[in-house]
């Protein structure tokens, strides 16, 4: 059984910590690997060498920087099938999903290259006479990313890439649970050329995570999690004087009008609900069926959610693997219970699913769950598994209500041929990010991706102009070069244009 290890400096550590934490398969749900679990003196190392590197690396040229980057890219590229195979491993997700996640944290590196032009400032020449203006934005220090289990190759990458580029070091914390993909990473960056101690990862738990949020060389923080714990993040961050960007949970709904092709809607819902076995923070957990598009959407849902072929993540006819632990799988069956408990109607149920030749898999299969109401735990929990929940509606607004009264605002979409409706949708949604008649609405990487509500705490969203922003703060210079005239002289007056 492998120990996975720090990355410090350019090189790999077991660092001082003694607490190590089991790495499962999820597949077949035996422990695989160990993985160290950083001490506070840990921290400080990881922490010592980005800010060393710190000095000579926000001095680096933009054309330094950039040749890295694309040299980075390149690697990534390179190595997708490799990266692929160390996620599904450890998530469980299947390869083609796991190869999907490297694609899109690949685009956020690709506008990272174009970091030169992200970076121009602005001038204003002649402002006052005599007296131009301009501005331009610096790298704030060490940046530290505290990423979750479902994405352990494209979340750090919504990160890393951008805040290397604007000319910061990071440390990254990924989750305990499925650490490889990032030391894997963590090689690429050297490969590339990157200077030793500009990226580093710190395994680890709350531990790492508070050592992390409490260091007073830590610039910002960016955290994506779940909800509790960004609240924590953001406010133990924000309190110690740090930028902090926490995107939190989610609970997608998805709006069904009668007008929709049905057949169409019901395809992607068990697609975006299903994929991933439901662990994705964009997955659509919630589907809203208005008026006469209730049963006929149901019954089509439900014959193909049973369709959905279970499996490993390394089986290629897999469409879904299982989940990440044997605790999530607990977690997720006993929600799915309380639904029928409390008097949802069960149409599909995946508890006690067993995939031949995977007995001790985590796996639970696709859960089809309907005449929900809003104040069932299995519409009020984020459950992070494959169950679709729905709940009825009468018309668009009362469903546009319903999603206005979720704590949760990530994601959401419509399903219509009315461009009116649709249009009403995306101006009375108070969600970050909207599809219509696209399920699930990733933002491509040269826009920001977020949440709005209880979905992301702090104000600037991740990745794309705001991840730029978010990794760097504006200097604006008023610059003089006087003809030196000693008969004017400098006045007491506040400064104004002449
Ligand atoms: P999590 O909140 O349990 O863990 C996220 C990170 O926080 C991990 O690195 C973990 O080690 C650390 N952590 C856990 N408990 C902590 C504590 N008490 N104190 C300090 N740090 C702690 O989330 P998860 O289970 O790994 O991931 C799933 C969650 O992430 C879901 O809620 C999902 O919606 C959310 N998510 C959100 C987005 C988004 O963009 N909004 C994207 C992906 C995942």
């Amino acid at each position: 059984m492998a120990t996975i290890e720090h990355w410090i400096g350019g090189s790999f550590t077991a660092g001082s910590g003694h607490r190590r934490g089991p790495v499962f398969n999820p597949a077949t749900g035996e422990q695989q690997h160990e993985v160290v679990l950083a001490s506070t003196a840990d921290v400080d190392a990881a922490v010592g060498a980005a800010r060393a590197a710190f000095e000579s690396w926000s001095q680096a040229s933009l054309s330094k920087r950039t040749k890295i980057l694309f040299n980075f890219r390149e690697l990534v590229n390179a190595r997708v099938g490799e990266l692929a195979e160390l996620v599904s491993d450890e998530h469980g997700k299947v390869l083609s999903d796991a190869a999907g996640e490297v694609q899109r944290g690949l685009e956020v590196i690709e506008f990272a290259c174009g970091i030169p032009e992200l970076l121009k400032g602005s001038y204003t020449d002649q402002a006052s006479t005599g007296v131009d203006v301009f501005s331009f934005r610096e790298p704030l220090g060490v940046c530290a990313g505290i990423t979750p289990f479902n994405f352990p190759a494209m979340v750090p990458m919504w990160m890393h890439p951008v805040a290397i580029a604007c000319g910061n070091t990071f440390v990254l914390k990924p989750s305990e649970r499925d650490p490889s993909a990032s030391n894997y990473v963590a090689g690429l960056w050297r490969e590339a050329g990157l200077p030793d101690g500009v990226f580093n990862v710190l395994h680890g738990d709350k531990e790492a995570v508070d050592g992390l949020l409490r260091h007073p060389d830590v610039a910002a923080v960016s955290f994506v999690g779940s909800t509790p714990i960004a609240r924590y993040i953001h406010q133990e961050g924000t309190a110690n004087g740090k930028r902090v960007q926490a995107l939190g949970g989610a609970k997608n709904h998805a709006i069904i009008l009668p007008d929709a092709d049905l057949d169409f809607a019901a395809q992607h819902l068990v697609a975006a609900a299903f994929g991933s076995a439901g662990e994705r923070c964009m997955a659509i957990s919630a589907a809203v069926a208005v008026g006469s598009a209730g049963d006929a959407l149901m019954d089509l849902v439900s014959r193909k959610a049973a369709e959905v072929k279970v499996g490993p993540g390394r089986d290629p006819s897999s469409e879904m693997g299982p989940v990440v632990t044997a605790a999530a799988k607990e977690r997720i069956e006993s929600l799915i219970g309380s639904g029928e408990k409390q008097g949802a109607k069960l149409l599909v149920d995946g508890r006690g699913l067993r995939v031949e030749g995977h007995e001790g898999g985590f796996f639970v299969g696709p859960t089809v769950i309907d005449q929900v109401q809003p104040s069932m735990d299995v519409y009020t929990e984020e459950i992070f598994g494959p169950v679709l929940s729905t709940v009825r509606a009468d018309d668009v607004d009362s469903a546009i209500d319903l999603i206005n009264s979720n704590p949760y605002g990530n994601g959401t979409a419509i399903f219509t041929s009315s461009g009116e409706a649709a249009r009403r949708f995306q101006r009375g949604v108070r969600v970050g990010m909207i599809g219509i008649n696209v399920p699930i609405p990733v933002p491509m990487a040269y826009y920001s991706f977020g949440g709005w509500k209880d979905s992301l705490f702090g104000d600037k969203h991740i990745h794309g102009p705001e991840g730029v922003s978010f990794y760097t703060r504006g200097k604006v210079v008023t610059s003089r070069w006087p003809h030196v005239d000693h008969a004017s002289g400098a006045s007491l007056h506040f400064p104004t244009a002449s």
